[in-house]
């Protein structure tokens, strides 16, 4: 179902919040009002030079920014010892795991946080999987003063003990949430339902290119920080774009905010890595776009793994926060333009690259990026030396080594 091509791929989405037939908001007539106040403050705050200089400082003094583009030389090296002859691209790395809380999620957290501020919001809800996106909006919250409600699934309250307790510490209430599955799709629920009965004082902190309109473009808008650096600092180390840019998706908020800014470069190709589980062609996987059809969930139309009766399928990841049964509906429309490649990964193949990265580099990479290097592990040997693929490497593996563990049959 190819549509036709847009002007420029930068222009979504329409003013419905729609990516050709994705993305929308699909809420309860309850909620309504709430996001058209949130639209209608982001509209505001986004024109205020105030809002964002406030945004900006705090990028610089409190998360860390600019991330370093780094050129991942050994890496490049070992791919080009088994490539063909004059073979093996060079790799970089934006490097978003040295952001604070260890992942890109808070650049978008610190802008909604500012965001519920200028609306007078003084508490704070969010859902969690892996507890990344809870970690960093708890940490907002506490840099703020605001009260902080973290919903996640039961089932990752379990699996997720330090990051539970980094929340508790950063003085956050964590719900466990034992609705269906009990984990980050019964989560969201979970938020939304609690945003319908606390309308007055409280703001929503999405943690992806998700949900009703207008998160997807907000979150991506905020997180574009990460392409637009990426494109100066590429400038400067090689003088021109990039050929190739690769990013992991899960709900997809790191890989559009490194391919947004470059939509409209003919000449960068975009791949987007899915979390292939145990194969695509098991049932355990979490490849919304290669193995899903579109469906409504969390108040938009997109992509969704779900069942013959339309029911949404649990998705599985090696990597948690992965490990989410949809994606956010401007990939939905990238992929049916198909302006980006959406690939999988495998838990196996991403737990290799996880150990590579580690000993050749010295960055151990959360898993979910690890799926990006899995990629790029089949990619670079193909390409040829004078070609360069940029990794957008989303986050820390420190939060992974309990899982790594584990899987490599090692007692910690
Ligand atoms: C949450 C997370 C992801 C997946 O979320 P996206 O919205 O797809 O970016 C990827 N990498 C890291 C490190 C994360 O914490």
């Amino acid at each position: 179902m190819n549509q036709s091509a847009p002007n420029s791929f930068r222009q979504g989405p329409d003013n419905r919040g729609r990516f050709g037939q994705f993305g929308g908001r699909f809420v309860a007539e309850t909620l309504m009002p709430l996001i058209l106040e949130v639209e209608q403050a982001y509209n505001a705050a986004k024109a205020d030079p105030a809002f964002m200089a406030e945004w900006r400082l705090l990028l610089k003094d409190y998360v860390g920014r600019p991330s370093p583009l780094w050129y991942a030389g050994r890496l490049t090296e070992h791919f080009r010892a088994t490539a063909p002859e004059g073979k093996g691209a060079k790799i970089y790395f934006k490097r978003e795991e040295l952001n604070h809380t260890g992942a890109h999620k808070i650049n978008a957290v610190m802008a909604q946080i500012l965001l519920a501020r200028r609306m007078g919001r003084k508490r704070i809800i969010a859902e969690t999987g892996a507890g990344q996106h809870g970690v960093a909006t708890a940490t907002a919250c506490a840099l703020f003063g605001l009260q902080c409600v973290v919903f996640m699934g039961a089932t990752d309250v379990e699996r997720q003990q330090p990051n539970v307790f980094r929340m508790k510490l950063l003085g956050a209430e964590v719900i466990p949430v034992t609705s269906g599955a009990a984990t980050l799709k019964d989560a969201m629920n979970e938020a939304l339902r609690d945003w319908v009965a606390n309308v007055h004082d409280t703001y929503y902190c999405i943690g992806t290119v998700a949900g009703p309109h207008p998160y997807p473009t907000m979150v991506r808008d905020f997180q574009c920080v990460i392409g637009e650096e990426a494109k100066e600092q590429m400038q400067q180390a090689e003088g021109r774009l990039p050929d190739v840019l690769v990013a992991a998706v899960g709900g997809g908020s790191s890989a559009m905010g490194l391919f947004h800014p470059f939509l409209d470069d003919p000449s960068v190709a975009m791949v987007g890595v899915e979390a292939a589980g145990r194969g695509m062609d098991t049932e355990e996987h979490a490849a919304s776009l290669n193995r899903g059809r579109p469906g409504v969930l969390h108040g938009n139309r997109t992509y969704l793994l779900q069942d013959g009766d339309g029911q949404i399928i649990e998705a599985h990841s090696i990597s948690a926060g992965l490990d989410y049964p949809g994606i956010g509906p401007e990939h939905s429309w990238l992929h049916e333009l198909g302006r980006v490649q959406y690939v999988g990964a495998t838990d196996s193949e991403a737990l290799e690259q996880f150990q590579l990265c580690s000993k050749l580099e010295g960055i151990i990479p959360a898993l979910e990026c690890s799926h990006g290097l899995a990629h790029i592990a089949k990619l670079a040997p193909t390409l040829d030396r004078d070609k360069i693929i940029l990794l957008n490497l989303s986050g820390r593996g420190d939060k992974d080594i309990f899982t790594v563990a584990k899987h490599l049959g090692v007692q910690l």
